[in-house]
């Protein structure tokens, strides 16, 4: 799947620019800094895709990309949990983020991306409970593992998938990622891969 070409589609600011799926999506959230844009790049197998996305004033919408011939799209969710952000702001991307959420009949998955080294913050969960809530399976990926001890990584796996337990809309398994050893990569592309047939 992957080894096809993925390029950017479009850009949602508001959920009445949303284009009609063509295919499955499949989104990932995740706080900012979390290294979304860099594991976008890593599954998809390019260099700068989600940088393009990134350009400033483009971090609030939701972008998609299209996976070869469009059976499946890769949606980039805004990053959450700015604390600078002005609550005017946070209200508006919120609001598209839940009413995607919520609304989407082709999204099957959301991937939750959470940073090894870092606890997980309220703005996580909140985003758990609605996952749960619109009923939309998601699955938790630890992201940076390379920057973190074996036996240290490996406490806070257990630790996530207790969390993961308690969301009935949680996989059971947590994948452990590193953009930078490709730890997981594979593992992620065929669970992504899996969904589309
Ligand atoms: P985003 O804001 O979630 O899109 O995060 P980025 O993809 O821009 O990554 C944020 C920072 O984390 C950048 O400096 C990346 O180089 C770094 N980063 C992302 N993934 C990894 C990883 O797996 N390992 C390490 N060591 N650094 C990473």
């Amino acid at each position: 799947l992957f080894a096809q070409n993925t390029q950017f589609v479009h850009a949602a600011q508001t959920v009445e620019g949303l284009l009609e799926a063509r295919g499955i999506e499949v989104a990932l959230a995740g706080r900012s800094n979390v290294g979304k844009s860099t594991l976008i790049n890593a599954i998809t197998g390019h260099v700068a895709l989600a940088r393009v996305a990134q350009a400033p004033g483009r971090t609030r919408q939701l972008n998609f990309f299209q996976v070869g011939e469009g059976r499946l799209s890769i949606v980039d969710m805004p990053g959450y949990g700015y604390a600078e952000a002005p609550k005017a702001v946070k209200r508006d991307w919120q609001g598209l983020m839940f009413r995607y959420l919520r609304g989407r009949p082709n999204l099957r998955r959301v991937l939750l991306l959470m940073d090894a080294r870092i606890e997980d913050k309220p703005a996580d969960h909140t985003i758990m409970d609605i996952l749960d809530k619109a009923a939309v399976a998601f699955q938790i990926v630890l992201t940076k593992a390379d920057k973190m001890k074996p036996e240290v990584l490996a406490r806070k796996h257990e630790a996530i998938l207790a969390i993961a337990r308690k969301h009935p809309a949680a996989l059971n398994d947590v994948i452990v990622t590193s953009s930078e050893t490709g730890l997981g990569i594979a593992e992620l592309r065929a669970s992504i891969a899996a969904l589309v047939v």
